[in-house]
């Protein structure tokens, strides 16, 4: 009874937006609420704080990019909400897309003036490839921004969502006065640009009662009416199921910054937003109500603390109660291994944890056993393995430039790899290593850390591909066809699959001409 209570009151959850929405902002305003934290700024002051003591986190700082994916764990209302951050910085997408295999739901930020931008539009896409539900925050409403209703139907059209608001603005920017809360019938008022200041709100189920003068004017009363009144003719009522099942999303409007709004989007997000999820392995669909602990690896955190050169592999729990000190089955590795001290993040702090449930994300030091992917479980022989590859964006030859650190070398690629940073490919004709990035940016982090934290040097070499394709084929003849005079193009990624690294999209299409029975495609197939 405990164990399935515990699961139903767990949230994970990630906030996805373009840079500078506002994610950074809303996730420390959560936090707050939840008295995770004490102050506001202290999530950034604690980024800063990390990054003057690690020399990779200084990258990052530098760069002004939030590179990790953190997580955040802490109780509100008695539901346990867990939000896993998620770097906004188009190079590191790859990290986003891997922490998504680990969330139930997501909460998307949208700020008024811009709308929609690049990169939420291609994480809202990965979201509803696996149909994840899916809210919408509309932040900075205390700047000038775009009207409402139009702003709506940009993020139908570019997103591919279908609508549905609990939550409507009074005024923007200047005139900002607050939201009327269409799910609980709330009016809030917004005191201006004091953080502190937040009003009590009233209660208002009739917005066409006289009432509502007394606390904004006719003009505004009357525009507030109308609105309300579209927004029930044109958009769908509010239905739980359909939202569960990613067919239809919140929005709420609000200010991060000033906290305006935030509280009405957790209230509801608790009450609505799914608890842990089924999750499909490659053997069968493992329930989270299942007594026997499962698990798997999205991310792995390296140089969390500089003084040790450990790294953090972060587990979610998909079934079962996780147990500090049990005997769990590596299931790549076949082998049995117990974690004396597994970690929770509360908020900035790491905690020991002696247990964790489904939804869950503990973290457990790690020397090198894990990977991303790689599962766990009690001795059931199970794959988590929906975390797919995705073609890299660049590619170079990465050579060794300090022939008396060659071991290191390969230590610390091999280990950077497991990490995800970037993706490895051995030429099949030459040996030759060839690493495929997102962005440019991940060459100077894998340069740095290299250097930094396994003592070896690199440099890079132009190598010119296009994308990578993953090969699918029943055709062994054309197959053996494709590898003889492709040579120069074929390789093999980190789990010995084939890959063709086209030099152009041209390339790739006369390939495809020739070998008609061979499937290329831009993304790993397990
Ligand atoms: P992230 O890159 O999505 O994490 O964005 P941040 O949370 O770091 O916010 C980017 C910038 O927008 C910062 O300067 C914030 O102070 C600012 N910002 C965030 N929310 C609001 C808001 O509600 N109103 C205004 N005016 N600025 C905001």
């Amino acid at each position: 009874m405990i164990f399935e209570q515990e699961i139903k009151r767990r949230r994970t959850f990630g906030i996805i937006s373009h840079p500078d929405a506002g994610k950074t902002t809303l996730t420390e305003k959560l936090l707050l609420f939840g008295g995770a934290i004490q102050e506001a700024g202290a999530v950034k002051s604690n980024k800063i704080k990390k990054a003057a003591t690690s020399d990779f986190m200084e990258i990052e700082r530098q760069r002004g990019i939030s590179v990790a994916t953190s997580v955040l764990a802490f109780e509100y209302k008695g539901y346990k909400i867990n939000i896993l951050d998620t770097p906004g910085h188009q190079d590191f997408a790859e990290d986003t897309y891997r922490t998504l295999t680990a969330v139930d739901s997501v909460i998307v930020v949208i700020d008024v003036a811009k709308g929609v931008e690049t990169q939420t539009e291609k994480l809202v896409q990965v979201c509803r490839m696996r149909d994840i539900p899916i809210i919408v925050f509309i932040n900075k409403l205390d700047r000038e921004g775009k009207d409402a209703f139009d702003l709506l139907d940009e993020i139908e059209q570019k997103l591919g969502l279908r609508l549905c608001p609990l939550s409507w603005p009074i005024g923007m920017g200047q005139d900002f006065e607050g939201v009327y809360n269409l799910w609980e019938q709330k009016l809030k008022f917004y005191l201006g640009n004091n953080k502190q200041r937040v009003s009590e709100s009233v209660e208002i189920t009739d917005i066409f009662s006289d009432d509502l003068t007394d606390f904004i004017t006719e003009r505004q009363a009357e525009k507030l009416r109308e609105e309300v009144e579209i927004v029930r003719e044109v958009y769908p009522a509010f239905d739980r199921k359909a939202y569960l099942k990613g067919q239809l999303s919140p929005v709420f409007f609000g200010s991060a910054l000033n906290n305006f709004g935030v509280a009405e989007l957790l209230d509801c997000f608790v009450e609505i937003a799914p608890w842990p999820q089924p999750k499909k392995a490659d053997e069968r669909l493992v329930d989270p109500f299942e007594p026997k602990f499962t698990g798997f690896v999205f991310k792995i955190h390296a140089n969390i603390d500089p003084n040790h050169r450990s790294r953090i592999a972060f587990v979610k729990v998909v079934s079962g109660k996780f147990e500090r000190n049990k005997n769990y089955l590596h299931v790549r590795l076949g082998k049995t291994m117990k974690f004396s001290s597994p970690n929770m993040f509360l908020a900035a702090k790491k905690e020991v944890v002696d247990e964790a449930y489904p939804g869950d994300i503990v973290g457990l030091p790690d020397s090198g056993n894990f990977r991303i992917g790689d599962s766990l479980s009690e001795g059931e022989v199970i794959h988590f393995r929906d975390i797919p590859s995705f073609s890299p964006e660049h590619f170079r030859f990465i050579n060794n430039a300090d022939p008396l650190k060659a071991k290191q070398l390969a230590k610390g690629i091999d280990q950077l790899m497991d990490e995800g940073v970037a993706q490895l490919f051995t030429l099949e004709q030459n040996g030759r290593k060839v690493i495929g990035t997102v962005g440019a940016l991940q060459y100077d982090v894998i340069q740095y850390r290299l250097e930094h934290e396994y003592g070896a040097r690199c440099t890079y070499e132009p190598f010119p591909a296009w994308k990578a394709c993953w090969i699918q084929t029943d055709n062994e003849s054309q197959l053996a066809e494709l590898r003889r005079t492709k040579q120069r193009n074929m390789a093999r990624d980190k789990h010995d699959r084939l890959v063709f690294l086209a030099d152009s999209e041209f390339n790739l299409q006369m390939t495809r001409e020739k070998f008609p029975d061979i499937q290329f495609t831009f993304k790993s197939n397990d």
